[in-house]
């Protein structure tokens, strides 16, 4: 992979000839700090400055895992097209929607949701969080000690679900996703918010996210700008940034395109 931040003037380079970009974010780990809850992590004042100064100038869109009604209370930009619930939910100008779940997908969330349910007593810090089309368990805040026995008892109960061939499960920061096998994730929103905002495919599309639930985005973008945050061994992306605080360097530089 490429560093972003030395290939700067290569990027800017195509965004300037194109005439624009389409921008695409992830929100945490991306935008905010990874925060020890989901509540608590909320953007910097510099990101924030950063980013409005980007939607002054660009289609901008913020995909994450969260719900749409959080993810867009957390942003709070009217302009910026918003997908939830890892490409589920979105509103993108004036196309709301949510991509409805079969039942029986349905069930199987409520289902691995209510497996994770009785370890919450036994390891404290541990939150099951229900989403419309997801299911996450975050274990960021469990005491170190309990890990290894979490780590235990979680992979046996993922490899159960994922047997049932019906969700497949994302292996985030501290938190495990449970999703439909088919038919949603990030990969998926990109190719939406691509027909939505750019039908005509002038615009080269940056993409910036910094987890596994990325990767699929970066792999539906062959051809574009993809950037992931975090040095990894092994990333679809083209270019890295080293820290989360670099995505602000790289905003404040398209800005002024
Ligand atoms: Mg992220």
């Amino acid at each position: 992979m490429l560093s972003a931040a030395r290939h700067i003037d290569e990027i800017a380079r195509r965004v300037r000839r194109a005439g624009g970009a389409l921008l695409f974010l992830d929100f945490d780990g991306t935008l905010a700090e990874i925060a020890t809850t989901p509540e608590s992590a909320r953007m910097s004042a510099r990101t924030r400055r950063a980013l409005k100064a980007c939607v002054a100038r660009y289609r901008v869109a913020v995909i994450s895992g969260r719900a749409l009604a959080d993810v867009r209370r957390k942003v709070g930009m009217r302009t910026v097209a918003y997908v939830g619930g890892h490409g589920t939910e979105y509103s993108i100008g004036r196309l709301r929607g949510v991509s409805g779940l079969p039942a029986a997908l349905r069930a199987s969330l409520r289902d691995a949701a209510r497996r994770f349910l009785p370890l919450c007593k036994e390891y404290p810090g541990l939150r099951i969080e229900r989403k419309p089309s997801s299911v996450s368990v975050h274990y960021r805040r469990l005491e170190p000690r309990a890990l290894r026995s979490f780590a235990r008892i979680a992979r046996r109960l993922c490899t159960d679900i994922a047997a049932e061939g019906s969700l497949r499960i994302m292996f985030g920061k501290r938190v495990l996703e449970f999703m439909p096998a088919i038919g949603f994730g990030k990969g998926h929103a990109v190719g939406l918010l691509r027909r939505e905002l750019d039908p005509r495919r002038t615009l080269p599309v940056i993409y910036i996210g910094d987890d596994t639930t990325d990767e699929e985005a970066f792999r539906a973008l062959p051809r574009e700008i993809t950037v992931r945050v975090g040095v990894r061994r092994s990333s679809a992306a083209r270019y890295v940034l080293r820290r989360r605080a670099d995505v602000d360097l790289l905003l404040e530089r398209l800005a002024t395109l």
